[in-house]
């Protein structure tokens, strides 16, 4: 019987598994995870599990029963420490040893760390335990040192803001987000964000820290000191790819994969964040939850012989206060803007060659669903078209043969 060995606790490791059995696989599924819980969704750890309106059972890739009514194995808690592709065999830090058939490395990414910034007081979000560890000190008055205007600097500041914590955020550059997502929603949020009392420090550094005895000290660039209760540095991350290296896997910034998911060793597989994955002609490493999930079932069915691959557009959202980012597709080039700014309603479109390659909107999901639907099919568009709110989108859209001309 095969042996189908998946390693990581996230939604692409738990989308391969599910695929896998509701296609009929029969033989064995093995799923190690460094983690201690079943595969769970991680976006709800800056957002709803972190403000405490999700309890742990929100978030769950899979209902608590799942693993036993689908045969598959979970060795928790543990991680996958060597790989010798050459004898199929992963060896765990439980000192036991696996061999496998097909291989799946959906081992993600990490938090990326400061070096110097560390201690009880010092937080990242990227786990269960980093979400209840920074909840707890979320308490009203205190104050959150952000170092960081990424999402997840963003999306921490907005519910620590809504807990009563007072918030100040360090970002490098310009405006938060923007190097994502464009000027546009940047601006926006950075109003957004100073009407709920948080303090966005645009083009300041963070270059050393302190404990003292009752909170933290930190020093910009220009030698400002700046008290705080707790810091969460939110700078990014780092793909766990060290497996694949040290077992002579083809690797570079990510661990690099065909478009059906395959690495450059036999058997092996790589999903989700951590796979730099051929995507439309060139290698791409995205850390999205949709692309994650797509990669899962996508590398499930070609484990059962299917040889269609994942091609869909790639897909992220945010969710700030009452506020929604979304962005499907590639962005860049020649932009457009359709909406208000004014309102906070609106949609960046990138153009090339007079077909929309991607798309970032703000409180504008009716434009990412029809958008989803034109960047699938052959169409034609000018910049004043995408820009006049009188276009319809879905006018782009391959039109549907009249009755008429059906019975014709
Ligand atoms: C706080 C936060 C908020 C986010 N919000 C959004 C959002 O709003 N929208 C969005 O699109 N995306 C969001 N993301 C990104 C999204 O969660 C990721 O894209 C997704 O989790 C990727 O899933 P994955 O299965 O590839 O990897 P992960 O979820 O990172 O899972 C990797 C797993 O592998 C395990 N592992 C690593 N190395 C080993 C080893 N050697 N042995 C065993 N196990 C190992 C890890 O412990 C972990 O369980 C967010 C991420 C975070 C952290």
């Amino acid at each position: 019987m095969s042996r189908y060995v998946l390693v990581g606790g996230g939604v692409a490791t738990a989308a391969t598994a599910t695929g896998l059995r509701a296609a009929g696989f029969a033989g064995e599924i093995v799923l190690v995870s460094g983690e201690p819980h079943l595969p769970y969704e991680r976006p709800p750890l800056s957002k709803e599990y972190l403000a405490g309106t999700f309890g742990r059972g929100d978030f769950q890739a899979n209902p608590d029963g799942w693993a036993a009514d689908n045969d598959i194995e979970l060795v928790l808690g543990t991680r996958a420490q060597a790989l010798d592709p050459g004898l199929r065999r992963l060896s765990l830090s439980d000192g036991s040893t696996l061999t496998y058939d097909a291989l799946v490395l959906g081992t993600g990414v990490r938090a990326r760390t400061l070096p110097g910034f560390e201690g009880d007081r010092v937080h990242v979000v990227r786990t269960i335990a980093d979400s209840e560890r920074l909840a707890e000190r979320l308490v009203p008055g205190r104050h959150l040192a952000i170092l960081g205007a990424g999402f997840i600097g963003c999306e921490v500041a907005a519910v620590a803001a809504a807990k009563g914590v007072r918030v100040t955020v360090f970002e490098p550059e310009a405006l938060p987000l923007a190097r994502v997502v464009g000027p546009e929603v940047g601006h926006a949020m950075l109003d957004v964000h100073g009407e709920q009392g948080v303090v966005i420090r645009t083009g300041e550094l963070v270059t050393g820290m302190s404990e003292t005895p009752s909170g933290v000290e930190l020093r910009t660039r220009d030698g400002e000191v700046v008290e705080c209760d707790d810091v969460l540095v939110g700078v990014g991350s780092v793909p766990n790819t060290e497996l694949a290296v040290e077992a002579g896997l083809d690797v570079d910034g990510g661990i690099l994969a065909d478009e059906h998911g395959r690495t450059s060793a036999p058997d092996v597989y790589a999903v989700g964040d951590v796979a730099s994955r051929l995507h439309h002609g060139r290698h791409v490493r995205v850390e999205h939850h949709d692309t994650a999930v797509r990669h899962g079932a996508a590398l499930a069915r070609t484990l059962l012989g299917e040889s269609e691959p994942w091609t869909g557009e790639h897909y992220f959202w945010s969710h700030q206060y009452e506020h929604n980012v979304q962005s499907l597709g590639r962005l860049g080039g020649q932009t457009v803007l359709r909406g208000s700014l004014e309102e906070r309603s609106f949609t960046v479109f990138s153009l090339a060659d007079g077909r929309i390659t991607g798309m970032v909107a703000l409180n504008r999901p009716r434009d990412l669903l029809q958008t989803r639907k034109v960047l699938a099919v052959p169409h034609e568009v000018t910049a004043a078209q995408l820009a006049d709110e009188d276009f319809a989108l879905k006018g782009l859209l391959p039109q549907r043969p009249r009755r008429s001309e059906v019975r014709a």
